[in-house]
């Protein structure tokens, strides 16, 4: 089922340097959120913070309703231990531009490991289940190839299996089509449009700015670490008002 996402006041600093500065932003159960910003300006390590794969250095980011890696008692925060840091992460899949597909283990076992490590499915269970996301992303026939037997764009569709092989509240695509030849970023979003609004929050960082007017909700922008627009799609990518939009917008069609 789809969750919410919260991000309240969140900061984030690398060596000194302020990477997410005060972020506040709600995201709805169900929705689909597309992110825009420069390069180097905080997109990736936002969706990082969300997946755990970076600690806060000040704020909350809640699921559900759920704190990501804290538990609250009264007024003080505990950090979760390992086991419950999983049994979150779990419930969020990630999509990345360079598709991290395991190149020892065939497309199949890719996309079964997971659930029956984590979420204890029989190998037959998993199997079947991996045999029709597979048909979802139009692979059917290729579950016994290895990774590099396949085209970037067939990679990443296999990804996109892994991560709902998980059954995930949450799906975080950070420049999934990013690192593809150009006739091959049509199939991937096409897969990604599919999944749209069918009961995961998606959180989309994209440069496919047709692509984000098509499927998107609500449209964030960023610039050095902070939110400069955020609202309904339509609203964010045409008015004319907000020139740091417009000029990137301009930079990236
Ligand atoms: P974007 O995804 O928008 O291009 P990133 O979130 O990757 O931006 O990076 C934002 C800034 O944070 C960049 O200046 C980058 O160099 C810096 N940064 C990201 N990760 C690290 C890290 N692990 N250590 C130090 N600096 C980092
Ligand atoms: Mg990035």
């Amino acid at each position: 089922m789809a969750e919410t996402i919260t991000l309240r006041k969140v900061t984030k600093r690398f060596s000194g340097n302020t990477i997410l500065d005060n972020i506040t932003l709600d995201i709805p159960a169900g929705s689909v959120t597309v992110i825009l910003g420069p390069s180097g300006s905080g997109k990736s390590t936002l969706l990082r913070c969300i997946n755990h794969l970076e600690k806060l250095d000040g704020g909350t980011i809640l699921i559900g309703g759920e704190l990501v890696g804290y538990r609250q008692k009264g007024q003080a925060l505990h950090e979760l231990g390992s086991r419950e840091i999983a049994l979150q992460r779990s419930r969020i899949g990630m999509v990345f531009q360079q598709f991290n597909l395991f190149s020892h283990r065939t497309v199949l076992q890719n996309i079964i490991d997971a659930p029956m490590l984590v979420k204890k499915l029989s190998r037959q269970q998993a199997t079947s289940k991996a045999r029709l996301l597979l048909r979802q992303v139009g692979l059917a026939e290729r579950e016994n190839d290895w990774p590099q037997q396949l085209s970037g764009g067939q990679q990443q569709r296999v990804a996109i299996a892994r991560a709902l092989a998980m059954d995930p509240a949450v799906l975080l695509f950070d420049e999934p089509t990013s690192a593809l030849d150009p006739e091959l970023v049509g199939e991937v979003l096409q897969v990604i449009k599919t999944l749209a609004h069918s009961g995961i929050t998606m959180v989309i960082v994209t440069h496919e700015i047709g692509f984000a007017r098509e499927v998107a909700d609500n449209v964030v922008f960023m610039e050095e670490g902070k939110i400069v627009a955020a609202g309904p799609a339509h609203s964010v990518l045409d008015d004319p008002q907000n020139h740091r939009v417009r000029h990137f917008l301009a930079t990236v069609l």
